[in-house]
């Protein structure tokens, strides 16, 4: 039997309902500062500015030129951390070569309170300690829809595959938190296919296409695709889904899956950072 087709779009509905519904004419804001113009980051950065009019969040989107400094993008930064009307803040990556190596340097300056991506120090610590916390959107997207979809979590093996700070780090975290066993796979992991064969539950962030085929994983298991990859113009994810869809019990699609779930979860923590105001 094939897989049940989980559509981010069902879940990202119901998550931008909720903030709808807390915005309600209060006035919330949300403030994106853009260095340089990656085509890319611009494309991401519209469509957060689309999706915040779409419940009601006041966006702002700071565009400064290529050439920045550190220090003028940090005064931004200080100046919205001083402006009432933004709950939340961030900083679209990548940053232009130049910057790459004072990335951290610069995220620090946003207030933890205002850290809209969770991407901060003290909140990733927040998230490892599993306190309350505004924690990485696409991950927190995943767990989620994983929710929604009642899925029992608890002794579940889980396997992610990819270990970045934004995606697969958080996201086994959050897996543990739900007592899954997690099992965190790199680039360096030997005979991978020894823990996806084993896991109920595989979420794969590499961004390699056809990464994750159906031999390597058991009979029912839950597939999460969050892999985003151009192949001949179309976008694919890092799992083979014509063929895991027949073997899995419930998987993503790319695109029209975790995408819809990144963006939704992105309005879903500025409303969290406002309630805490
Ligand atoms: P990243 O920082 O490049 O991390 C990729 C991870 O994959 C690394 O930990 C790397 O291991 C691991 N990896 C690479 N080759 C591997 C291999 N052969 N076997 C096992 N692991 C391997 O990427 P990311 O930012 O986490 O993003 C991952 C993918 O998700 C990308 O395609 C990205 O575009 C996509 N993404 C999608 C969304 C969304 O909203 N859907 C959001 C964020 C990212 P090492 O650490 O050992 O190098």
């Amino acid at each position: 039997m094939s897989a049940k087709i989980l559509y981010g779009k069902e879940y990202a509905d119901k998550i931008k309902q909720e903030v709808k519904d807390y915005i309600n004419n209060k006035n919330v804001g949300l403030a994106v500062i853009i260095v340089g113009s990656d085509p890319a980051s611009q494309v991401y950065v519209r469509n957060k500015a689309k999706a915040c009019d779409e419940v009601g969040i006041t966006s702002t989107t700071i565009e400064l030129p290529e050439e920045s400094t550190k220090e003028a993008i940090i005064a931004e930064i200080h100046a919205l951390n001083n402006n009432d009307n933004i709950s939340g803040i961030l900083v679209q990556l990548p940053l232009p070569k130049h910057l790459r190596e004072f990335e951290q340097e610069i995220l620090d300056e946003i207030s933890p309170k205002k850290d809209v991506d969770g991407f901060l120090p003290i909140n990733v610590g927040k998230l490892g300690i599993g306190l309350d916390c505004v924690a990485p959107c696409t991950p927190s997207g995943v767990i989620k829809m994983l929710e929604m979809e009642n899925i029992d979590f608890n002794g579940k093996n889980a396997v992610v595959i990819g270990r970045s700070n934004i995606v697969g780090k958080p996201m086994a975290n959050m897996l543990l938190k739900k007592n899954c066993t997690v099992t965190i796979c790199h680039s360096r992991t030997q005979n991978l296919k020894y823990y996806t064969k084993n896991a109920d539950i595989v979420v794969v962030a590499v961004g390699q296409p056809n990464f994750l085929t159906d031999d390597m994983i058991k009979k029912g298991a839950i597939v999460v695709d969050v892999g985003i990859n151009r192949v001949d113009g179309k976008l694919v994810g890092d799992v083979n889904f014509e063929t895991v869809k027949e073997k899995a019990s419930m998987i993503t699609p790319v695109p029209k899956g975790v995408g819809a779930l990144t963006i939704a979860m992105l309005l879903h923590n500025t409303m969290m950072l406002d309630k805490r105001k």
